[in-house]
């Protein structure tokens, strides 16, 4: 890195610590934070300190929020009868984003992954267990990723909920929209095969 001023040097290591931010944004950002007038940086800054001090986990579903339990958790027009499993809150925005399911989230915070050395007892899944037990679920829909860990995680979960007769899906995946069967992999093709339904 180019000899920068402590001060700058710091605030330069400390973006480029954020996901997709390299050596270059970083620098590009930090420039551009010092050439903002005092106001605007002091907001940055107190929005980063604000967000982190407010924001939590809701201790229903494990969904980022500001209030304890989550507005989706306290909506009552919801379904509680279905539940949709996903790894992330980013991941319960992007299902909100389509405005098609109406029931109710179960964060994992992450998949089981043996190879990373985290089990079933590392991810949020207990509370999925007592939620059930505590609540007249009948489908679970298991929206973890289409990758090794997030199938591994789903077919985990699937087992551990068949014997209590709850009805548990996973979400169809294939082709993303735009893609080029020629170019999709042989686990989304195959994925794309079973996820078929009738026209
Ligand atoms: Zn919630």
């Amino acid at each position: 890195m180019a000899q920068y001023a402590k001060p700058l040097a710091n605030l330069i290591a400390q973006l480029s610590r954020l996901p997709g931010i390299g050596g270059k944004t970083a620098q590009r950002l930090a420039f551009h934070i010092l050439s903002m007038d005092e106001e605007s940086a002091a907001k940055l800054a107190d929005a980063i300190t604000d967000a982190k001090r407010t924001m939590k986990y809701c201790s229903v579903c494990g969904n980022l929020t500001d209030v304890d339990p989550c507005p989706l958790c306290r909506d009552s027009s919801r379904d509680d009868s279905v539940i949709c499993v996903v790894e992330t809150p980013r991941d319960v925005a992007a299902m909100e984003r389509i405005r098609e399911f109406k029931g109710r989230y179960h964060v994992l915070h992450g998949v089981i992954s043996p190879m990373d050395g985290i089990g079933p007892e590392d991810i949020n899944l207990k509370s999925l267990i007592v939620r059930l037990q505590q609540n007249d679920v009948k489908e679970v829909i298991l929206a973890t990723n289409p990758n090794i860990e997030g199938e591994a995680t789903a077919m985990y979960i699937a087992r551990l909920l068949k014997p209590a007769g709850i009805k548990v899906t996973r979400i169809a995946h294939g082709i993303p929209v735009g893609g080029d069967l020629e170019y999709a992999d042989e686990v989304t093709l195959s994925k794309a095969m079973e996820g078929r339904r009738e026209l």
